[in-house]
């Protein structure tokens, strides 16, 4: 267990994502709350009472460098990692920074890497989409993807080989990317993207279902409002650059195996990346006609789409009977596990 004194936590992240949520459902909890911010943002945080500290920084790579981890420590911090961490630094500068994270740290190497992800998802017995590792086994819609976090930016959808290599030029030379190895291709599914905001609490061994959202994306979601004549005149090819959420109930008889995929995926992290996945993860996928969900992709922390429920969800309200956010979430199990002397079971 890494080294951290009980009394006066402080719950300290990074100021984009989801922070805002984070360290309003850190204070609610009664916590100290810090933020790192980037200088350039110090406006926008400012406003919000509940940040007891900031600490800038011109940019979050400060974050790196071993003085700024060791102050960091000395506030007796417990850092909450989300997007914003997997998109700014490699899996291997994420596992080097001394910091208590709350979480399995380990496991974000295995969202931030295409191949290890589809290996936890297979080995969870999810339904995937097919991976195509050949070019010229593209012989049906598929999407294609950047590594780690990206929010869905520079993803386009391709048909064949040469679709397929054009569009990696145009990605080339934006310089999003250095050769076709840095993408991954996956069969598109057709059907409507949802998202599972999930929490599992190791001290109970309870997966919690906390929330779903889908996703608003530009701009791909535009295009629907542009009669289809004129969509090809103007010759579009989406993107799907994540531009906010929107919040979404499942019909309750779908409720049941989504809670079957969320353990299923706790068992396998459990089993691949030791010690699993204690607090939020999601699936992200896609119900097809018939009502199946097709996972293609996880999120191995809190994600941005739990934003939406600062006040609860309807699924958290119905477990916990109060205003629980994920962040609050988050939060609540810091307490009790720091009460119980099982910070070890939550922390890496
Ligand atoms: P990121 O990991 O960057 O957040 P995702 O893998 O979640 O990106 O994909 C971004 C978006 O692309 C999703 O919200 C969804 O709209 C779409 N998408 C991703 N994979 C598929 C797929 N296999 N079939 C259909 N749509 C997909």
């Amino acid at each position: 267990m890494r080294n951290i004194k009980l009394k006066n936590l402080e719950i300290c992240t990074l100021g984009s994502h989801c922070s805002l949520q984070v360290l309003k459902g850190a204070k609610d909890e009664n916590f100290s709350t810090c933020l790192i911010c980037e200088k350039k943002r110090y406006d926008l945080y400012k406003r919000y009472s509940f940040i007891d500290r900031i600490l800038l920084v011109d940019s979050f790579e400060q974050m790196l460098e071993k003085p700024f981890q060791q102050r960091i420590k000395k506030l007796n911090c417990i850092f909450i990692p989300h997007g914003t961490l997997i998109s700014s630094f490699s899996p291997d500068d994420i596992e080097k920074i001394d910091v208590p994270f709350f979480g399995n740290r380990y496991i974000l190497r295995w969202e931030a890497d295409r191949i290890l992800k589809e290996k936890l998802m297979v080995a969870a017995k999810l339904n995937v989409p097919r991976a195509i590792r050949d070019k010229n086994d593209i012989d049906r819609l598929c999407i294609v993807k950047l590594h780690g976090a990206a929010g869905g930016r520079g993803y386009f959808t391709v048909w064949d080989r040469n679709s397929f290599d054009e569009g990696i030029k145009k990605l080339i030379n934006l310089g999003s990317i250095s050769s076709e190895k840095d993408v991954y291709i996956q069969e598109y599914v057709h059907g409507v993207p949802v998202f599972l905001h999930y929490f599992y609490s190791p001290l109970c061994n309870e997966v919690e279902f906390m929330g779903a959202d889908r996703r608003y994306e530009s701009d791909v979601d535009g295009i629907a409002r542009i009669p289809s004549k004129q969509q090809l005149n103007v010759n579009i090819e989406p993107t799907y650059n994540v531009i906010g959420n929107i919040p979404l109930v499942l019909r309750e008889s779908l409720l049941e195996e989504v809670y079957k995929m969320g353990e299923k995926f706790v068992r396998a992290a459990k089993k691949l990346v030791p010690p699993g996945i204690p607090g939020p993860f999601c699936l992200e996928g896609v119900y097809t006609k018939d009502g199946t969900f097709i996972t293609f992709e996880f999120s191995a922390r809190i994600v941005a789409g739990t934003n939406l429920y600062v006040n609860g969800s309807p699924y958290s309200e119905m477990l916990f009977g109060k205003e629980m956010s994920m962040g609050r979430r988050i939060a609540t199990e810091i307490r009790i596990t720091n009460s119980n002397n099982q910070l070890n079971k939550i922390l890496t």
